[in-house]
């Protein structure tokens, strides 16, 4: 058995860049390594946490437990039908390269999720979404080992049961799975999706011939400029989700702030969170070795040296805040790791 290394750093496992230890930590790159681990940490009735690439999660402090980064490798076509292909790709593939496979091969659906960071294992666990496209659009299945049991479970779309930010994973399945595989369909006529954000802008800034490859890279330039570079800076890209309230809650709001920003959602209305934080203040605001991005309302980071209990406690102060002068109670996108 790959034996877990003992009080282990994170600190390159979390895009915060935050200094915090595992009381174990291993990496596995097969399903028997996996099964192998589990069983090691129920004998020793051990915590677990499963890590892609930490770029979604925030650690309050050090990990007690075992935590396993996934490591399971491998691009895959499945299938193929004259309209589309089925690839699988193991959950430990960076979701980039994954995107990078898709748009060489020319397959369609992934190009406006380029640059996304962190694992394709984890991008159904929040439905992850940029640029008016989420996964859920493109999903096919996926494979899931149980973790009490080891047994591997085939989930569906609608086992997933996707929305904003969500999906089954993160709700009555939370903690019970580990994602080992996930299936997209691809298209072979691309119908590209221009018209989100500043995409339009940028495809006509870098002309020539309107294809996938080109709206990959309009999306990537957009992102480079907007978004800190959690190699330079730490930061888990949007830390709030984009809440969704009633007709009647959004005309409210809209009434003492005519400007708001918002867009149609279901019954309701999705409001920009980063245009709400920004409203109240909060861009840029800076606690020394921590804040909140001086581009991008949205993203709180780590300039060096930040707790996670401090970025945590800035989280809590914007929240209290937005609920008071908006009567909006923001969620956080970022897993919370105690
Ligand atoms: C600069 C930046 C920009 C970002 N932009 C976007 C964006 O545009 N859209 C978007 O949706 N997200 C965005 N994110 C968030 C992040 O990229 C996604 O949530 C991504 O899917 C996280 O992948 P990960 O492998 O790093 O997950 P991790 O942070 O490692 O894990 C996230 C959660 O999933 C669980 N998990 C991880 N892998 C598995 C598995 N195989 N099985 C079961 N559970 C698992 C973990 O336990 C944890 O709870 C951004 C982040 C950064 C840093």
């Amino acid at each position: 058995m790959i034996a877990p290394q003992e009080n282990a750093s994170l600190r390159q496992y979390n895009s915060f860049g935050l200094d915090v230890n595992a009381e174990y930590f291993a990496a596995f790159s097969k399903l028997d390594d996996l099964r192998e681990l589990l069983e090691w940490r129920k004998r020793k009735k051990l915590d677990l946490l499963l890590l892609g690439g930490g770029s979604n999660v925030l650690f309050k402090g050090d990990k007690s437990g075992l935590v396993l980064r996934n490591e399971l490798m491998g691009i895959n076509l499945v299938g193929e039908d004259a309209r589309s292909y089925v690839l699988e790709s193991g959950a430990g593939v960076v979701w980039h390269d994954l995107v990078m496979h898709c748009v060489k091969e020319n397959m369609a659906g992934l190009e406006n999720l380029s640059l996304i960071p962190g694992s394709v294992g984890a991008s159904p666990m929040q439905n992850i979404g940029a640029y008016g496209v989420e996964i859920e659009q493109v999903f096919e299945y996926l494979d899931a080992l149980h973790l009490e049991s080891g047994e591997v479970h085939r989930f569906s779309h609608a086992d997933c049961q996707f929305g904003y930010r969500e999906s089954v994973f993160k709700r009555t399945l939370k903690g019970e799975y580990c994602i080992v595989k996930v299936a997209f369909r691809l298209q072979k006529e691309a119908s590209l999706k221009t018209s989100y954000g500043a995409i339009q802008e940028e495809l006509e800034r870098l002309g020539g011939e309107l294809n996938i490859a080109k709206v990959s890279q309009a999306v990537i330039n957009i992102r480079q400029s907007k978004l800190p570079d959690p190699k330079l800076i730490g930061n888990a890209g949007s830390f709030f989700k984009n809440p969704v309230v009633s007709m009647e809650e959004y005309a409210q709001i809209k009434e003492n702030h005519p400007n708001l920003v918002a867009y149609p959602s279901g019954e309701g209305m999705k409001l920009a969170a980063g245009w709400l934080i920004d409203q109240a203040g909060w861009k840029g605001h800076d606690r020394g070795a921590y804040g909140v991005h001086d581009k991008q309302a949205l993203v709180l980071v780590n300039r060096g040296g930040a707790t996670g209990e401090k970025l945590f406690a800035l989280s809590a102060d914007i929240i209290a805040d937005i609920e008071q002068k908006f009567g909006v109670r923001l969620e956080r996108e970022v897993n919370m790791i105690d």
